[in-house]
């Protein structure tokens, strides 16, 4: 280990991964688990004790804090989330520390049967010589997203121990329930009192991703006629087939996640639930463009439209709600975040790499709210699995390059 980084944030990257925070979408509290209070109480108590000014918990489960500037310039948001996946097991994570890489195969203690191979991760061969950290083969590991809070914690301990270094005030915000979507509250934009700010959410050393889907999610509700079956010639109606109907009439062999990459939206079927009176089918709608979110809305109601009108007796109502819009959208009027991000990036020797999330941040809702910010890269690989892994110098990467970017803003 060389750079004085590297064991900060191993060590804050292991003792955070270990406590449980994970998310659950079917809880409508904010935050939605009890456990992410935790982390939460635990990043507020440490801000304090490293000298942080205005700590607070808000009432709706965020950590604000700030850093204040040693000169004049933009105020400057980071931001991290606390929770980790619901796809996986989360409960009683063992973070494991692999000093100095050697490129074979990874093995986990936990299940002898998994294997984190090179010859599968292209990534994960370039870091030989690092300093890994994994779980220990039952649970995800959560690099996704406490790498990102080690990240912004390590650069605000370093700032506050460092008022030579010249830059504007930095806010900080640790959010919950971002992996289920409901990381920003309405009041955080105003809150932040930021100018523009980072999530540290992204992948790969390098990336500085401005560009996420715009999101809808639609809910159709087919109701039948119901009747006893022995008396129900010509009369019932049966929700079911209606209901399968309209999945079979959607395209399947195009236009589904399993069957687009790159900037190819879908229409995603994501639950189905009732009987032979009312179904419930549940969609998410994706594009990176707006028309092209509308096309798949417009398709939809038309697939209801037809089905209904070939069953006039049954109802079949399509309700179709905003979640969230491509950053893009606000952040190309203008781009000084995103330059400013390339820029600390190249001056730390990497080449920056723009490539669209396929998928949302808190970033995307912040942006559409009036708060530019797109998302940085923290290091992080196969999340929300347990192959799950980061190197240690990679975080390091991510913290120095946040730290010539708060100095530069200055100048912006
Ligand atoms: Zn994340």
């Amino acid at each position: 280990m060389q750079n004085p980084f590297d064991q900060e944030l191993q060590d804050r990257l292991v003792r955070y991964a270990a406590i449980d925070s994970q998310s659950d979408e079917s809880v409508p509290t904010s935050p939605s688990t009890a456990c992410q209070f935790d982390m939460l109480h635990l990043l507020r108590d440490e801000l304090t004790e490293m000298g942080a000014q205005d700590v607070e918990l808000t009432d709706y489960g965020v950590v604000l804090a700030t850093i204040p500037g040693t000169a004049p310039g933009p105020t400057v948001g980071f931001l991290a989330h606390v929770d980790t996946a619901p796809q996986f097991n989360a409960s009683g994570v063992k973070p494991r520390v692999i000093s100095g890489y050697n490129g074979g195969d990874i093995t986990f203690p936990d299940d002898p049967a998994l294997v984190l191979s090179p010859a599968e991760h292209p990534y994960l061969a370039e870091k030989i010589g690092h300093d890994l950290i994994t779980a220990s083969g039952t649970t995800l590991l959560g690099a996704d997203d406490k790498a990102g809070v080690a990240i912004v914690m390590t650069m605000a301990r370093h700032l506050l121990n460092s008022p030579e270094i010249a830059r504007g005030p930095i806010r900080m915000a640790f959010t919950p329930d971002e992996e289920i979507g409901r990381g920003v509250s309405e009041c955080l934009p105003k809150d932040l009192r930021a100018d523009f700010a980072y999530t540290l959410d992204g992948g790969q050393v390098g990336e500085i991703e401005y560009e996420s889907f715009s999101a809808d999610r639609a809910v159709v509700t087919v109701t039948g006629v119901s009747i006893h079956p022995g008396w129900a010639k010509e009369k019932m109606v049966n929700a079911i087939h209606l209901a399968s109907k309209i999945v079979q009439t959607l395209p399947q062999a195009t236009m589904t996640p399993e069957t687009t990459a790159d900037r190819d939206g879908f229409i995603h079927a994501t639950d189905m639930e009732g009987g032979s009176s009312e179904m419930v089918i549940k969609f998410i709608l994706r594009d990176f463009e707006r028309d092209g979110l509308a096309a798949k809305g417009e398709l939809l109601r038309q697939v209801c439209a037809a089905v209904q009108a070939g069953e006039p007796r049954a109802a079949i109502k399509c309700e179709i709600y905003p979640q969230y819009r491509n950053m893009r959208y606000w952040l190309e009027e203008d781009m000084t975040p995103v330059e400013l991000a390339r820029a600390a990036a190249k001056a730390e020797g990497i080449e920056p790499i723009s490539v669209p999330i396929r998928g949302g941040t808190d970033g995307s809702r912040l942006t559409e709210m009036g708060v530019p910010t797109p998302n940085v890269f923290t290091g992080m690989q196969c999340i929300h699995g347990p192959l799950e892994w980061i190197s240690v110098q990679d975080m390091a990467t991510a913290t120095r390059t946040c730290l010539t970017l708060a100095q530069m803003a200055t100048k912006s």
